[in-house]
């Protein structure tokens, strides 16, 4: 069957108002890598399927949840949109207005956002405001502009991006045939949690595909979830997941603790580490979207985890290219030779 898209394949099980019209650009159907010499690399004997959804349209999840928010503002007569940013909902957002002929208006936090992203809201028009602030702020001032001017808002605490972003949860029940043992995904404005496991229980009530067991990870600049309290300046190189103030905070509490999961955190170190071993296995993926990975690796190494046996998804969010300057930054740079095959032969075999 040809596929057209999140609200085509799945808009009969989200809760979507019936004036929404379709604004696709054929998002989701993103696939399930395996990755068994990462489970060597961890020490686990486990199976282990990487959910890729830096391969989304705009390069991250945030379009699954884009088709729908949009495609009900177009459905009720909106005339622009707005969202607050650490950038691929700015990107997604202007991506999918500009699919439907909206205007997009984006706030981002100063100097905070990854060039990949922010290159992407421009390109697709958007109208891009920096912050002298944090995330937190910039959502707080969209929130306020939404209830008073005619702008719709498209951050994740609008009610359809969590329906759009089920549609994951459906895609990899659909592939495996039931849901896995363990999912592990980033947390930031924790969004994506809440989703992931809304999705596997309507899931599992319509089909009995059952529910896995959920670890969100945030990074320990970043982890009011983890310490229980707000983070005034949260600091981290995974700026998708740098959140002080996560919106749906409770959620996703809930989500941990209903599943018998946890939220954890890991350190940028691990972040960079796991984003390495992941790029080592063909998978570049920006640093956030490895927080997942990189807590599981956690949990395995200080034995707080046996995964036996067991079948664990890990989400990656983001596509590395969305982020090149924390690799550009880190490299050495490359080597410069004269076009003559005896230079070449020097370099690689001498
Ligand atoms: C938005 C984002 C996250 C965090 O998702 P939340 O729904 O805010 O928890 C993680 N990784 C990437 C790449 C993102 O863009």
């Amino acid at each position: 069957m040809k596929y057209h898209g999140v609200l085509h394949r799945y808009g009969h099980l989200l809760d979507l108002p019936n004036y929404t019209q379709p604004i696709s650009l054929l998002e989701g159907d993103t696939p399930l890598i395996p990755a068994a010499r990462l489970v060597e690399q961890l020490g686990g004997a486990f199976e282990l399927l990487i959910k890729f959804e830096g391969l989304n349209p705009t390069g991250s999840f945030k379009d699954r949840g884009m088709t729908a928010a949009i495609s009900e503002a177009v459905g009720r007569g909106a005339k622009a949109v707005i969202c607050a940013s650490t950038g691929n909902t700015a990107a997604s957002a202007a991506a999918y207005a500009a699919r439907a002929g909206l205007k997009a208006v984006v706030l981002i936090p100063q100097g905070k956002v990854a060039a990949g992203k922010l290159a992407g809201a421009i390109a697709y028009g958007a109208q891009v405001v920096q912050i002298e602030g944090s995330f937190d702020d910039a959502l707080a001032m969209v929130v306020e502009i939404s209830e008073k001017h005619p702008i719709a808002l498209v951050n994740s605490i609008n009610p359809y991006r969590i329906e759009g972003q089920k549609s994951a949860a459906f895609e990899i029940c659909d592939t495996l045939g039931k849901a896995p043992d363990w999912l592990c995904l980033p947390v930031g404005n924790a969004g994506n949690i809440t989703s992931y496991w809304a999705g596997f229980w309507a899931y599992d009530e319509l089909k009995g595909t059952g529910l896995p067991q959920i670890l969100g990870v945030q990074a320990e600049g970043a982890a009011p979830l983890v310490l229980g309290h707000a983070v005034e300046k949260p600091e981290t190189v995974a700026t998708a997941i740098r959140i002080g103030r996560p919106a749906r905070g409770e959620q996703a509490l809930q989500a941990a603790e209903e599943s018998q999961g946890q939220i954890i955190a890991a350190s940028d170190a691990e972040i960079l580490q796991m984003q390495k071993y992941l790029a080592q296995c063909g998978i570049w993926v920006e640093p956030a979207s490895a927080a997942g990975l990189a807590g599981l690796a956690k949990e395995i190494k200080t034995g707080k985890v046996n995964l036996k046996g067991k079948r664990v998804v890990a989400v990656c969010t983001g596509h590395g290219l969305k982020d090149p300057e924390i690799i550009i930054g880190s490299m050495s740079k490359p080597e410069t030779i004269s076009p003559k095959l005896e230079a070449l032969e020097e370099i690689l075999f001498s």
